[in-house]
This record gives C-alpha cells, structure tokens and sequence, in this order.
C-alpha cells in the first residue's frame, strides 16, 4: 500500500510539531492520554447495552510502556479501537472541534507566531511527533477480527495496512526523537518523568493508568550468617502500579473529605505554607454543570517568594485543559487558587475563544457571586483573618473599583476597607452607620503614611465636631473614591482641598471680607515665598495649627508624591499647586502681620518662609532647604 498524503493544513501543523521549538513538548502525553480516555469511554458506554464487549468497568485501563533499547513509549488503552477508514479520517486530518479556528489562526500567522498558535490550541494526536519521529498506531476496532497498523514518520505522509492485533483497543508506539544541543528527548524514557507528567497533567483522568515501576524487594540469599540464620538481599523487581489517582478530590463529595483534607491537599500542590483564609466547595448543577474547589490564600505568593500567581486550572472530566485559566474570573479575584471542572468544556480551549465561551462565562459569574458571598462571609464572622486577607489583597480589590471606568464597582464596594484611626478599619457601610444625624459628607484625608494623614491640621476641625475620617494611605485610595463618589448617598469631602460645609453664609462673608482686607499681608507671603505657592489665605478650617497647606486644581499632594515614582522625568518633575493657608488667630500669624505692619519686611518676609516650610512639614512634603529653615529658626531663638 502506498504512502497517502496529509491533508494540506495538517500537513503544516504536523511540519510545526516536527521542528518545534515549543516549550510545553510535554503536553503530547496528556493528548495522547486523553485519546485513549476517550476511546475507553465509548466502550464502555456501549457495554451497558452490548453484552458482547465482556468487559465490566473495573476491567478498563491505560497502560504506558517505556523501553530504552528502541527508544519507545507505548500507551496502549483497551478502548473502541478504529477500523482502517477511522485511522485515515481520524488521524490524517485535524480532526477537533476547534480546528477551523486553528485553521483561520494558522493562515493569518506569521512565521514565527505559529508557536504561540499551538500554546492556543490543543493540538491532540499530532502532539506525538514534538517528541517522537515517528508514531505507530497499532488499533482493533470493537466488533472487527482484523487489526489495522498505522503508521507515519511525519510530513511525508503515513500508511494505513492490515496488521496483527489480539484485542481490542489501542497502542500509540512513538519512537523517540534522538537527543539534540537544545532538548534531551530520552528524558522522556525514564520512568520518573512520565510518572510525573502522568500526575501533572493527567492524574484524575478516570480511568487507570498502569506503568511498571521499578521497586526493591527484600529476598533470601540462600545463605546463612553466623548465627545460622537465613540472610537476606535486596534486589530491583518489575511491579505494575497505578500512577494516576483517578478521582479528583474536588469530586468528592462533602462527606466523603473534610475541609482539613482540603486544605492540605491545597498547602501541597500550592507550595503554601499558610493555611488559605477561605476554602469554597461548589458543585453546580444546571445549565452548565461543574465542581470547582477554590481557595483564597491567606497570603500572597507574591509577597513571599515573589512567584508568579498561580490562579484556577480548568479541568474537563478530570482532564487538565488549562495550567492558569485567567478569563475565567475578572483580574480583582485574580489571587484566587483552584481548580474547576466541567464537562461541558471542550478540551481544546483557547486563550481567546475563552473570552466567547459561553459556559466559562456563566461559571465564572457564578464562581464570582460565591468568592463575594465567602469574602462577605469572613468580613462579618472572623474579622481578623479579613484584615489579614485585606492586608494582601485589598489592593487588587481596590484596582478593581478603578478598573474600566468604575464598572464593577458596585460589586465590590462593601468589600473595601479604610482606616479611621491607626489600629481601626472600617467598610463604607460602617462609616455611615456610625455617622452622627448631623454630618452630611464622608471627610478624608490622604498622606503618605497613616500617621502623616492623622496628623494633617486639617483633621482638627472634623474630629472636633465628633465626625471620624477616613485615612488614605494607599496610593489608590483617591481614585478609589474618584469612582466610587458616593456612599448611601453621602459624598466624599477632601479636608485639605474641598469646602468642609462647616461655615454659615454669614461667616464664609466675614472670611472674604478679611481676606480683602488682608489682601496687602497676603501677597506680601506670596510673594516672599518666590513661586512655591501660587495664593496665600486665611483658613477656617485651622483651631489648634497656625497654617496648613492645600492645593488647587487637579493635582494634590498624594499624586504628587504618587508621581514621584514615576519612570518618566517629567511626571517627577509634576507640581500641584499650594496654597499656603494661615490661621489669623493664632499668636504666630499675628506675629508676622505685627512685623508686616510695623514695616519690618525682612522680618515679615522670614516668618513667611517659616510658616510656609511647617505647613510642607505637616503635608508630609520633603522640605527643599532644611538648611535655611534651621537657620531662619535659630535666629528667632536669639
Ligand atoms: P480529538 O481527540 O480532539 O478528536 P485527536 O487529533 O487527538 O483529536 O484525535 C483524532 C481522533 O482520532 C479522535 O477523535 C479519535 O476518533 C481518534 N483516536 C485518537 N486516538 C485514539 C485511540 N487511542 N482510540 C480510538 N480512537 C482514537
């Protein structure tokens, strides 16, 4: 029989799987695996009406054989099997579901792409020929007394002849590429390593998969010590073992493992050392059907070992179909760990099919409701895990509310929290009920630190009057509340640069008219102070402090200092504009509008860059010339 061709498409895909560079070779086993899974399914669902299979389901398996002398892994399966027309159909096409969109994505590639184009797709059968030059398919079809050989060294076609088999079921023979400069291929003989990628990628597939294992057994020499007893050796024996456990623990039911196991299973696949803060169980029944077994961790991986994030793996009936399924859940619940399956996915899932999939989409809006409900859950019953929580994760949470205009930030509102004193936080929700009759705005204030924002002169006032503020230490904050704009109706209020709403019509007339007469005093600052702010008031916001420092328009001081970080110069280099703000009552200010007055400008003009240096201090602002300013200091201590 002559050689018969690939068909053209398949053809490229096979050149690509024959030089590929890709990284992930391993992932052929898995494909290979899940075949021959497969095929045992249709069997065995034929079985329950065909007396004539005589196999019961304890009868099934898988079976992987290594052999380093023709450099050969063998995966046999007693499944369906195909006949000669399956074997060319089947194995000579690509023959998924999802290979037109392989297809449109393979014309459009670049040389070049393509590689990344089998990271998308699942690529089945053909993934053999990454590791092996050629593959031999040795298969009998249930209800057929002829076997059927397949068999192909890659691009140059393949063979489709009778051949000798005695059962029913499947071998994949994939000869070994030889070892290279880049890739060790014969890693792929050793036992060890199939075992792991079998526990990898494959462990919870249903069915059994046996290997022989190498194992050391205890025998009798035959001869005797000393004493006369019997002496005893230890000698290598071949012994069948089964290397996948085949029943996922996310399968299990609620009875059947505890939360504890959970966790434990949990701590040694994720390397974790901590106990997760929360551990969801979910077996969904419906339009789509899944399990999934999620964890929040009670730290992030990050913050340790400075690992990427390891995310949710996608299983489709104990199948691993994806390492880190990262569409599944918006990037906020991004630190969420676990595993989902359904078998209502297809196993070649792609990056951005993902996005489309209708099932992923209704799992993970569900998934998100219930990480929400246990977040929720935490907050209310065990206060201090959620702060541990919150610690690691508020962040991502707080990125969340910002994220596209503010879209999802409705949903995560009521899990943000905010300090309002140093040792306390509290959610949106807790502020208001905690708020007295009289207070209309949410009061806040931003610094760099919790103590620099407690200690902001502006807070005077508010706390006076009995209102709490919320203390924004996060660089986020800002435009956390920026999106958020209100809580039950009560906006939020900047103490440093909006209107407190303290003032009555009477006394916001008097404050200008003082302001007008001032005028003179108040550019005499200004100017004194050579350009570092751009006005100069009197402030009614100020009890206890003889000045403080406020900006106008868009840039406050936090994203100044949030700037400063900035890769770009001239983002560094960004200003907002202050406003120097003087208490006229205190005895300080006094003192400067005294020498003002009396015509003393020198002096009048050095109380200015005085005060104007303390409001920077309280602001937390890094002060410019701290040398001038102890000088400016020691002289008034003459
Ligand atoms: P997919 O599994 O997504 O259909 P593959 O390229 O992996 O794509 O396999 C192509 C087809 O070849 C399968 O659909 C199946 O019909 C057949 N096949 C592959 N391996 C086996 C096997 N071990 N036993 C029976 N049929 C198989």
């Amino acid at each position: 029989m002559g050689k018969k061709q690939f068909k053209a498409e398949s053809k490229r895909l096979l050149d690509l799987m024959i030089n590929s560079i890709y990284t992930n070779k391993e992932i052929f086993l898995r494909e290979i695996l899940s075949n021959a899974s497969d095929a045992i399914d249709k069997l065995c669902y034929l079985s329950l009406t065909d007396e004539g299979v005589g196999l019961k389901r304890e009868d099934f398996r898988i079976d992987i054989r290594l052999d380093k002398d023709t450099r050969t892994i063998t995966v046999s399966d007693n499944g369906i099997g195909m006949t000669a027309e399956e074997c060319e159909s089947n194995l000579g096409v690509i023959a998924r579901s999802g290979s037109s969109q392989f297809k449109e994505g393979m014309d459009k590639a670049q040389t070049g792409d393509e590689i990344s184009i089998i990271g998308q797709f699942g690529v089945g059968f053909y993934a053999a020929f990454m590791v092996a030059d050629q593959v031999t398919v040795v298969t009998r079809k249930y209800g057929e007394e002829q076997g059927v050989v397949w068999k192909s060294t890659g691009a140059d076609g393949f063979t489709v002849e009778p051949g000798e088999k005695t059962s029913v079921g499947t071998d994949v023979i994939m000869h070994v590429k030889g070892d290279s400069d880049e890739e060790i291929y014969g890693s792929y003989l050793e036992t060890w390593k199939i075992k792991a990628l079998v526990k990898k990628y494959s462990d919870y597939v249903r069915w059994p998969i046996h290997m022989e294992l190498d194992r050391q057994e205890r025998f009798e020499t035959g001869e005797t010590d000393d004493e006369g007893k019997p002496k005893f050796d230890y000698r290598t024996v071949k012994a069948d073992e089964i290397v996948n456990s085949m029943v996922p623990i996310w399968q299990r039911s609620r009875q059947d493992v505890t939360d504890e196991e959970c966790v434990a299973w949990y701590k040694e696949k994720s390397h974790d050392q901590k106990d997760p803060a929360a551990v969801l169980r979910v077996n969904a029944e419906g339009t789509v059907s899944y399990k999934a077994m999620l964890f929040i961790p009670g730290q992030d991986s990050r913050d340790t070992m400075g690992d990427e994030r390891q995310g949710i793996k996608l299983y489709s009936n104990g199948v691993m179909i994806m390492e880190k399924c990262d569409k599944l859940v918006h990037e906020y619940f991004d630190f969420v760990r676990g595993v989902v399956d359904s078998p209502d996915l297809s196993l070649n899932i792609s990056r951005e099919l993902l996005q489309h999939d209708r099932q992923l989409r209704v799992i993970g809006q569900n998934l998100e409701k219930k990480i929400k409900g246990e977040l929720e859950r935490l907050l209310r019953s065990d206060r201090e895990k959620y702060e541990a929580f919150f610690q690691s994760f508020g962040t991502d949470l707080k990125a969340g509310v910002c994220d596209e205009y503010g879209r999802y930030k409705d949903f995560l509102r009521d899990l943000l929290l905010f300090y309002t004193s140093e040792d306390k936080q509290v959610t949106l929700k807790e502020y208001v009920a905690n708020m007295p009759e009289s207070q209309k705005p949410i009061y806040y204030a931003s610094a760099d630190t919790l103590r620099h924002a407690v200690s902001l002169p502006q807070c005077e006032q508010v706390r006076a009057r009995g209102y709490e503020l919320l203390y924004l230490v996060n660089p986020l904050d800002e435009v956390v509340l920026e999106n958020l704009r209100e809580q039950d109706g009560h906006p939020f209020c900047n103490v440093v640069t909006d209107d407190l709403g303290f003032e009555t019509e009477e006394e916001k007339k008097a404050a200008a008219a003082r302001e007008i007469e001032g005028k003179a005093l108040l550019d005499f600052v200004t100017e004194s102070l050579g350009g570092a702010v751009v006005r100069t008031g009197f402030s009614s916001k100020l009890t206890n402090q003889p000045c403080c420092l406020t900006t106008e328009g868009g840039l406050t001081l936090e994203m100044e200092r949030y700037f400063r970080r900035a890769p770009n110069e001239e983002m560094r280099n960004l200003r907002a504009s202050r406003v120097l703000e003087l208490n006229a009552g205190h005895p300080a200010v006094q003192a400067l509008k005294a020498a003002f007055d009396g015509g003393e400008r020198e002096k009048a003009a050095n109380y200015a860059k005085i005060l104007d240096t303390m409001a920077e201090m309280m602001a937390g602002c890094e002060i410019e010339d701290p040398a001038g300013f102890v000088g400016l200091v020691s002289d008034l201590l003459k």
